[in-house]
């Protein structure tokens, strides 16, 4: 199968073309990020391969179905950023890597939260100066603490059974409980709840039309005082600005963050000689007690094998089979 493989970098290259050796896919790895600009860049091509920043809105789906695409294998459990029903009208199947390393995005989550609450990138910073005062450091124990997991799906069970681990209470927030979650200690109770009684809030759900914005002002409002907030999930469950007044006030204490409402911009590339005119990014990054990475929570050797071994098996099972050839979470639409 002929593939336009949107996005890559060095290493996503090195571990699709291991996975592909014995496949034999002609791929053709593209740096340029899928958009309407970019899309004839798939001419000729059967399948496009997309990562979370590339664009599959209707006009750019359109194009691709015009060029003769049929396939799009993404490289990411999310699709928030799918027209799905564009894709189901357009007759274009679209398969998905559902789980890869839950493991890889909670260990960074709780990476974070560390981080954090003993101060570690500031801690760095003053050593490197061989400035060794402790003032400004002072953290608190995790142990016997009340950490709030909101999904719990792969990831928040992950975590959840991790800050079990720590000694901490476990609440959690999810339409639809599961055992796992139950067996790793978790306390199911309302979203209010968890929000009043966490000293650390983790989002781990989906970014939906429902959970668009889901920590807007009256969330941050019914949080505790002085609240760590950790989202490693998709940006626009956060309202931003909501989120910066919250740290002026300090109501919120800590906001670590490896997903940012309008990182398209800005993730994934080397942007240090260009002035940002993202006045949000660049107002968190002014805050002492905001963490921020660029989403590379999936960024494990282990995860970017099991992303490139499962999006290469999606492409034969669907040249082999047809559209059927995926089914089960795997397959979106
Ligand atoms: P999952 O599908 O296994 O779990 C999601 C859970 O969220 C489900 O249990 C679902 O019932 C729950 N949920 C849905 N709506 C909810 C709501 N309103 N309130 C509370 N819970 C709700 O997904 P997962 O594999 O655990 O991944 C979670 C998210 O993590 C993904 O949607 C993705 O956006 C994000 N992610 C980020 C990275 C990264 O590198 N930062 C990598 C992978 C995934």
């Amino acid at each position: 199968m002929r593939v336009a493989v949107f996005s890559t970098k060095p290493y996503d290259r090195d571990f699709l073309t291991t996975a592909n050796a014995a496949a034999g896919h002609d791929l053709d790895l593209l740096e340029p990020r899928l958009s309407v600009a970019t899309a004839a860049l798939a001419a000729g091509a059967d399948a496009v391969c997309a990562f979370v920043n590339d664009d599959l809105s209707a006009p750019v789906l359109e194009r691709l179905a015009a060029a003769g695409v049929r396939l799009v294998a993404l490289r990411s459990a999310g699709y928030n950023h799918v027209d799905v029903a564009a894709a189901t009208r357009l007759g274009i199947t679209m398969v998905r890597v559902p789980e890869y390393s839950p493991y890889a995005v909670a260990e960074h989550c709780v990476g974070l939260m560390l981080a954090l609450n003993r101060k570690i990138h500031r801690a760095h910073n003053r050593v490197r100066e061989h400035n060794f005062a402790l003032t400004g450091l002072l953290g608190f124990d995790l142990h016997g603490r009340t950490i709030g997991v909101v999904g719990t799906g792969k990831i928040g069970v992950c975590v959840a059974r991790i800050m079990a681990g720590f000694g901490c209470r476990v609440l959690a927030s999810d339409p639809y409980p599961n055992d796992e979650a139950l067996a790793a200690g978790v306390t199911y109770v309302p979203l209010k709840t968890l929000l009043a009684e966490s000293h650390v809030v983790t989002l781990h759900c989906p970014l939906t039309p429902e959970t668009h914005h889901l920590i807007d002002e009256e969330r941050i409002a019914q949080m505790r005082p002085g609240v760590m907030l950790i989202n490693t999930s998709r940006g626009a469950l956060v309202d931003t600005r909501a989120v910066i007044r919250g740290l002026k006030t300090g109501r919120i204490g800590h906001l670590g963050l490896d997903v940012y409402e309008e990182e398209t911009e800005l993730f994934f590339e080397d942007l240090s000689d260009q002035m940002l005119r993202d006045d949000d990014f660049s107002r968190l990054s002014t805050f002492p007690n905001v963490l921020i990475t660029g989403h590379q929570a999936f960024f494990t050797e282990e995860a970017l094998h099991n992303i490139a071994a499962t999006t290469i098996a999606n492409l034969t099972a669907v040249e082999r089979d047809g559209a059927d050839g995926v089914t089960g979470p795997a397959r979106v639409c």
